[in-house]
């Protein structure tokens, strides 16, 4: 509490931090304040000559501030296996091959240590800058396929893990119902499997136990076509829509096969049924969107959806290549997301995300809207891939904020001008500076609603952090899993 200069007595303090350039509305600002009111949310941007005096000042020399990054897509239990499966020995030479693997990660965490996992996993998250992650979540059930007594077992693991490091956090309760169209079970695949009407039960359980927190956010995950047929797609989709429009994400058309299949089933790719029945609204994520016409991206425009693309996992997978511009021509927005923890670095996802499109075309500035007649949007490059590494993220993960514009919540990081890759970076050259320059090393601190996360590029617990989990991914290689290697859709 304090008496204002004016003689009001009130509760609030604002706090003005004061980079070098600010970041915010996607506008750059030199020598701009932020001011951040003491609930931590945005009051406004303030120019130099008019900084307030009755705001606390913290002074961020050498420091550019922006908006925090959002993680629209992640299984943290995957980080167990990082780079473990990259040869042909082990890893196979597909997708499919690679997805055995996984399973074996899968089968190896109780939820004490799915907690030290999604720890260890959010507190890489948040010193790279990130505020906010989608957690794509499908680990329910115990080693031997059998229900928790408390069935959200594994999930309240993993919100408590983001909320032990001050994350933000959007669970997306995953439901996966089969194996694939007309296959038996698949061994791997038992802690995930639930029938409909128990998904729905425990889905509506976790929402209803995590309703007070505004740092936790409740989603549901159909996994894909794959793993949940067509009809059961409704029920889940219903549910979010009477329940305060929650976010629905799936994975789709990641791989050929997947097409191929739902043709067979169905006889439409996954987005030209989906889309058939109505599933797609502006709450609606698609995961991967790789192998889709043209046709299916303008009905995923036409629904409002957002593509969440994961470029650093779908480069390590050999998925193929997102046709990005292809969206950004038709308006459909971009998020980002780490998703096998093959890196987190939504710098790297960022530009490999155009990359990927200048080998593709042998040609550069493809996402360059600016100078893209008849583009939906006439952002620059940077502009536009500083959103989808932002407020695209937000959107996606039914989070209001990632812009920093007023009212929004403070969650943003700062950077090392003095950074070798930053040096000499200026306003007008910022999103480019940043998206095809910048590094993690760059990240200095981060602020989730106001309140410092991780200062000097470390989060206060890190070394308690680091401990546990090293002891912990002994015990994944120490006690493999064994799994009969099948590769099958
Ligand atoms: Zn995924």
């Amino acid at each position: 509490m304090r008496v204002f200069p004016c003689g009001g007595f009130c509760g609030q303090v604002n706090t003005l931090f004061q980079p070098d350039i600010l970041y915010a509305h996607g506008q750059a600002f030199a020598s701009a304040g932020l001011l951040v009111d003491d609930a931590g949310n945005v009051v406004r941007i303030v120019p130099a000559p008019q900084i307030p005096d009755d705001a606390e000042r913290v002074p961020l020399p050498g420091r550019v501030l922006i908006p925090a990054f959002a993680n629209a897509h992640s299984h943290a239990f995957q980080r167990l296996f990082r780079a473990r499966a990259e040869g042909r020995r082990v890893g196979g030479d597909t997708f499919w091959t690679w997805r055995e693997q996984m399973y074996r990660a899968a089968a190896f965490a109780d939820p004490d240590q799915m907690f030290d996992i999604a720890r260890a996993v959010f507190l890489e998250m948040a010193q790279t800058g990130i505020a906010l992650v989608g957690e794509f979540h499908y680990v329910h059930r115990d080693r031997d396929g059998r229900a928790y007594s408390n069935p959200n077992a594994m999930a309240d693991s993993v919100l408590a893990a983001a909320r032990s490091i001050g994350l933000r956090i959007t669970l997306l309760r995953t439901a996966y119902f089969r194996a694939g169209f007309g296959l038996d079970p698949h061994p791997g695949q038992m802690r995930f499997y639930e029938q409909p009407d128990e998904y729905l039960e425990n889905l509506a359980a976790l929402a209803t136990q995590h309703t007070s927190d505004p740092f936790i956010h409740i989603g549901a995950a159909p996994h894909s076509i794959r793993a949940v047929p067509l009809a059961d797609f409704r029920p889940i989709v219903d549910w979010c829509r009477s329940t305060g429009a929650r976010p629905v994400h799936l994975h789709i058309s990641e791989q050929p096969a997947e097409n191929q299949a739902c043709l067979r089933e169905f006889g439409s790719t996954p987005v030209t049924a989906l889309t058939d029945q109505g599933m797609f609204d502006a709450k609606t994520t698609l995961v991967h969107a790789i192998h889709i016409t043209e046709d299916e991206m303008a009905r995923i425009a036409h629904a409002g959806a957002t593509i969440c693309s994961c470029p650093t996992t779908e480069r390590n997978l050999g998925d193929g290549i997102f046709p990005a511009d292809l969206a950004a021509r038709l308006g459909v927005p971009i998020a980002f997301g780490s998703d096998s923890q093959a890196q987190i670095d939504p710098f790297e996802d960022a530009r490999q995300l155009e990359y990927h499109l200048r080998l593709r075309d042998r040609e550069r500035g493809i996402l360059d809207s600016a100078s893209r007649p008849g583009w939906a949007s006439d952002d620059s490059i940077g502009t536009a891939l500083l959103r989808s590494m932002t407020a695209n993220g937000y959107r996606a993960l039914g989070v209001p904020g990632g812009s920093l514009a007023p009212g929004e919540p403070a969650d943003f990081l700062t950077l090392r001008l003095d950074d070798m890759a930053l040096l000499g970076t200026e306003a007008a050259s910022l999103p480019e500076q940043i998206v095809f320059s910048a590094s993690r090393a760059a990240v200095d601190q981060l602020y989730v609603q106001g309140r410092q996360l991780v200062a000097n590029g470390l989060h206060p617990d890190a070394d308690e952090i680091r401990a546990r989990y090293r002891i912990l991914q002994q015990q994944f290689l120490s006690h493999p899993v064994q799994l009969p290697i099948q590769e099958t859709i």
